[in-house]
């Protein structure tokens, strides 16, 4: 039997990383036993859905690659066939019309709790062959059994059982029609043909009462694996109010996708003490088995320090086009002027950890400066400093051969006749060429800027000193 997982969010929020982590070890065990990784939106919350947060869903598993096999499966498209399995149910009596008022509810609750009892629907249209009609409205119940225990035997969290006495007889249909979430999830299990159900562990508690209605169906159960939460830094429990965890952010954070799962796998997964792991690895390594039974604490750096090194070490030609897209999506258009983005990400690398930091540190090779750092200007373009870089402004213009080692002989040249040091000819330049005092080594900054580029800023470095000497 071939594998089949699935992913089913519901698009009430933003897709955090926690849920994207149980996508992620679904896709990966699909990928691993070759078999399909499915996407249902279940969004037959009415009140709490939104088009809006579906599109956000599907746009976070196309960006990280988790896609589906087929397309999307929607709940809400699916009342009929929810009716129809519930209606079957109540026909082979499974279940049951319940004309109980939220009054009669309300009150039942009231009693039980204050009688200290843990509340219970008492059971009372249970075999009262309560008719659906149109005046009084029904829900539908599962005739959950009364006695026994049922047992989940989870691929993570191992053997766990309830007693039935501690289950409800679970409404089904709700009156306005729709369907209850442990009901519809099995139906859709079922017609889907999941092998392997990967989710959080927030909805073990549910798995019980599937588990009997997978039974009352006659179908074979799926496996369960139950995967602990994420906590945030402060051992939170990550919410979906919680803005920055969101998948997309860590996209406008400038992380790639690859170090995204791979810093997702690790929180809670691992495979001996390897950190890094490429994303055809992860599906090879991959299994539930190795999964923690313990909440994993998500950590800022750790996602950092993982990103950097997928940045020097992941395929070249991928990073430079995600990191030409990135610069593309801040208005920096790397092929109309400017050094090779390849001849950039070479000398960047070693101290860009995110795509962020490439474009803060080099869109200057891309853009024209709109200013420069005042403390910077004030400190390093001085009319000293003017006087340096007019000589050194006809050096460069006459140097036959433009590479960082013929430029740095130039720098070393002029600080040498002026009796000055290398920082105090190689801090001006970089303020004139990059608008402040940090950048690569100044020989290789010229270099990459390019000769007439280079002579323009200089320039222009110049007239600002003329200016500002002038005010
Ligand atoms: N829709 C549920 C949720 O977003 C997931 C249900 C499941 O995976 O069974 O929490």
């Amino acid at each position: 039997m071939s594998v089949i997982t699935r992913f089913a969010p519901s698009p009430t929020g933003r897709l955090h990383i926690g849920s994207v982590r149980t996508a992620l070890f679904s896709w990966l065990y699909a990928r691993h036993h070759n078999g399909k990784f499915l996407l249902r939106i279940e969004d037959t919350d009415q009140a709490r859905s939104t088009p809006e947060a579906t599109a956000l869903i599907l746009n976070s598993m196309e960006w990280l690659g988790l896609t589906p096999d087929e397309p999307p499966i929607f709940q809400s498209a699916r009342t009929k066939k929810y009716r129809a399995v519930a209606d079957r149910l109540v026909a082979d009596g499974k279940a049951y019309h319940c004309e109980c008022t939220p009054e009669r509810l309300g009150n039942l609750r009231m009693d039980q709790q204050r009688a200290g009892m843990k509340p219970k629907y008492d059971l009372h249209c249970r075999d009262l062959n309560v008719k659906a009609s149109l005046d009084v409205p029904t829900v539908i119940r599962f005739k959950n059994p009364t006695a026994g225990e049922v047992v989940v035997d989870d691929l993570v969290q191992g053997r766990v059982v309830y007693q039935n006495s501690e289950l409800d007889d679970l409404i089904i249909i709700r009156s306005n029609g729709l369907p209850t979430y442990n009901f519809s999830v099995v139906v859709d299990e079922i017609e889907m043909g999941v092998t392997h159900v990967i989710r959080g562990d927030d909805h073990l508690n549910n798995t019980p009462r599937q588990i009997n209605l997978f039974h009352a169906l006659n179908e074979k159960l799926p496996q369960f694996g139950h995967v602990p939460l994420i906590l945030t830094q402060s051992g939170r429990k990550v919410s979906k109010r919680e803005d920055a965890l969101s998948v997309l952010d860590y996209r406008d954070r400038g992380y790639l996708p690859e170090a995204v799962l791979n810093f997702l796998v690790r929180l809670g997964w691992s495979h001996g003490d390897q950190e890094i792991f490429t994303v055809s690895e992860m599906i090879q390594l991959f299994d539930v088995a190795s999964i923690n039974r313990s909440p994993a604490s998500q950590d800022d750096k750790k996602l950092e320090w993982i990103n950097h090194q997928h940045m020097t070490t992941g395929d070249p030609s991928r990073i430079l086009t995600l990191a030409e897209q990135f610069f593309l999506e801040h208005g920096i258009d790397v092929h109309i002027a400017g050094p090779s983005l390849s001849d950039v990400f070479e000398v960047q690398k070693s101290r860009a950890k995110t795509l962020v930091e490439f474009s803060d540190k080099s869109k200057y090779f891309y853009q024209d400066l709109d200013g420069y750092d005042e403390a910077a200007a004030a400190k390093h373009l001085t009319s000293e400093s003017s006087a340096l870089l007019k000589q050194l402004i006809s050096r460069l213009s006459e140097l036959s051969e433009w590479t960082a080692a013929a430029i740095h002989g130039v720098f070393k040249d002029v600080v040498a006749s002026n009796e000055v040091s290398f920082g105090a000819l190689a801090q001006p330049v970089r303020v004139a060429l990059t608008g402040g005092t940090v950048s690569p080594g100044i020989d290789v900054t010229v270099e990459l800027m390019g000769r007439d580029e280079t002579l323009e800023r200089l320039e222009n470095a110049r007239r600002w000193i003329g200016r500002k000497d002038n005010s």
